[in-house]
């Protein structure tokens, strides 16, 4: 891929500065699951439908997705500009019929995050349901030799906050072992089940071999081994997915081309806390008229 070729920023028509090396951390999408839904108490999923769109939208803004890994070294070389990286958290086995399809179409690429225990199971953890299944080993590996990346969420889908040091220890190398084995490939990232970490678990996590981990908020720990990452849901409509992208790019303190436009958009200037919660801005925009 010509990642040189590609546009600046996250958005078309926007009037700015010359180009110039891209110096703020690129923007990481956070899907789970993709299907058509009755029920979805925990928010966790978007139709094909809206997913085609908001693929489509990206496409269209000159963006491409791209895995975390490959956006990690795309940004080392300078070269992160016009990527975003696309997660899907949990294994979801409806990536298969539903997003992988998509993707493809599309050239994008993507990380999927299944816990490496319950390959074949269910999402259990979330007591209110409803029940999807979870990708199989060769289901997984399906998507692998698709070009995908493939990281660890861990073991059993547990809190890593806090969680004894033997207990953490598994969760972070057992885990990367299970997939290493079931993909025969490296694992290189790891993601926080519920987004939660402190000091021990992100330790543990470099420790295990890791070269970098996904979070959902910022916190003291932010870093390539704690990346915060962007909530897409399925009311995420163009406008404001924009907007979403646009607050991301702002806590990073983004000063490209369109960024004063940026920060009336999202009603905000660049974020100065460096521990302000990305879900905050993302809460605000949710109740916000860019619906
Ligand atoms: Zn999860």
């Amino acid at each position: 891929m010509n990642l040189v070729s590609k546009r600046y920023g996250p958005a078309e028509g926007i009037s700015g500065g010359a180009a110039r090396p891209f110096t703020g951390m690129a923007a990481v999408a956070m899907y789970h699951s993709v299907s058509p839904y009755e029920r979805d108490p925990y928010l966790v999923t978007v139709t094909p439908e809206r997913f085609e769109r908001q693929m489509h939208w990206l496409h269209r803004r000159g963006l491409s997705g791209v895995s975390v890994s490959d956006l990690l070294a795309a940004c080392r070389e300078g070269a992160g500009r016009g990527l975003i990286g696309l997660t899907f958290d949990d294994g979801y086995a409806d990536f298969i019929e539903y997003a992988l399809p998509v993707l493809n179409r599309y050239g994008f690429g993507g990380t999927v995050f299944p816990i490496a225990g319950l390959l074949g199971g269910q999402n259990d953890w979330d007591v209110l349901g409803p029940r999807k299944p979870l990708m199989t080993a060769d289901q997984l590996r399906r998507a692998a030799d698709a070009g995908f990346e493939i990281g660890s969420h861990g073991l059993r889908h547990a809190s890593l906050r806090r969680m004894p040091g033997a207990d953490l220890i598994a969760e972070a190398e057992q885990s990367r072992a299970i997939l290493t084995e079931t993909i025969d490939r490296e694992i290189s990232g790891f993601c926080y089940p519920y987004g939660h970490l402190d000091e021990a678990a992100v330790a543990a996590v470099q420790r295990a071999g890791y070269s970098y981990g996904c979070a959902i908020w910022r916190s003291p720990s932010t870093g390539p081994l704690a990346l915060p990452r962007v909530y897409v849901g399925d009311a995420d409509g163009s406008v404001r997915l924009w907007a979403k992208g646009a607050r991301h790019w702002l806590t990073w303190d983004y000063r490209g081309p369109g960024a004063s436009r940026m920060g009336r958009l999202v009603g905000t200037g660049p974020a100065t806390s460096q521990d302000a919660p990305l879900a905050d801005g993302i809460q605000q925009l949710t109740q916000s008229k860019y619906s």
